[in-house]
């Protein structure tokens, strides 16, 4: 069973959270305050943690750190705070995604399944994975480095290749702009999110039917990039 840990002190949140996490056969605990929350993920160890920034006795932020002392569980940051600068914080301390409140719970359950299969697949029991990514539009072979589209073949330049391996291979999941610049472009290429925005549109005219409405290739202004099947 997947345990999740609700760090949230809004009690009917907590409850609407939980009970629609164990409608679908997940194990839930709650702590409304971060203390709590970093001793229940300490002696529970979850399986991912889905947090709220704004708690009574510390930032979520610090939370982020702390947790990621020792643990690489995935953290979903739930939070009416909306600024660039606060999702960026977010996922520099080490989140693996960010959602906004009022949310959806679908969407929510959606990146849940997003980062616990991306945490699965990571440890030593999830290695037999495909390598072919097939998506409506096109399809992604990851081993033999190919691109097909409408039966043809598409040829992708090294960077477009590498941007696109990057989301291909965490479906769902947010990856911010500083990780696609640094490995992609390496440690010097901090700023340059314009190489990101004529890539991305490179790799969109290439694979996606409408590059104008992407459905694959997903922009989260100000944040990052997310790959959708
Ligand atoms: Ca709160």
């Amino acid at each position: 069973m997947t345990r999740v840990l609700v760090v949230e002190d809004d009690p009917q949140l907590v409850r609407s959270l939980v009970i629609n996490l164990q409608a679908r056969q997940y194990g839930a605990d709650a702590a409304p305050d971060g203390a709590t929350a970093l001793r229940l993920a300490a002696t529970n160890r979850p399986d991912a943690i889905l947090l709220d920034l704004g708690l009574p006795d510390m930032d979520g932020i610090d939370v982020i750190k702390g947790l990621r002392g020792w643990t690489s569980a995935p953290i979903l940051v739930v939070s009416a705070r909306h600024g660039a600068a606060d999702k960026i914080q977010a996922l520099d301390a080490g989140a693996d995604d960010f959602i906004t409140k009022p949310f959806s719970m679908d969407e929510l359950l959606a990146r849940l399944r997003a980062a616990t299969r991306r945490g699965a697949d990571r440890s030593p029991a999830g290695t037999a994975e495909t390598t072919v990514v097939n998506t409506p539009s096109f399809s992604v072979d990851l081993f033999a480095k190919k691109v097909r589209r409408d039966g043809h073949e598409i040829r992708l330049t090294p960077t477009e290749w590498h941007l696109l391996e990057i989301l291909i291979c965490n479906p769902g999941r947010l990856i911010s702009q500083r990780r696609l610049l640094q490995e992609v472009w390496g440690s010097g290429a901090g700023g340059k999110t314009n190489y990101l925005r004529v890539y991305m549109a490179q790799l969109r005219s290439k694979l996606e039917a409408d590059p104008s409405r992407p459905r694959h290739l997903i922009t989260e202004p100000g944040m990052g990039y997310r790959f959708e099947v």
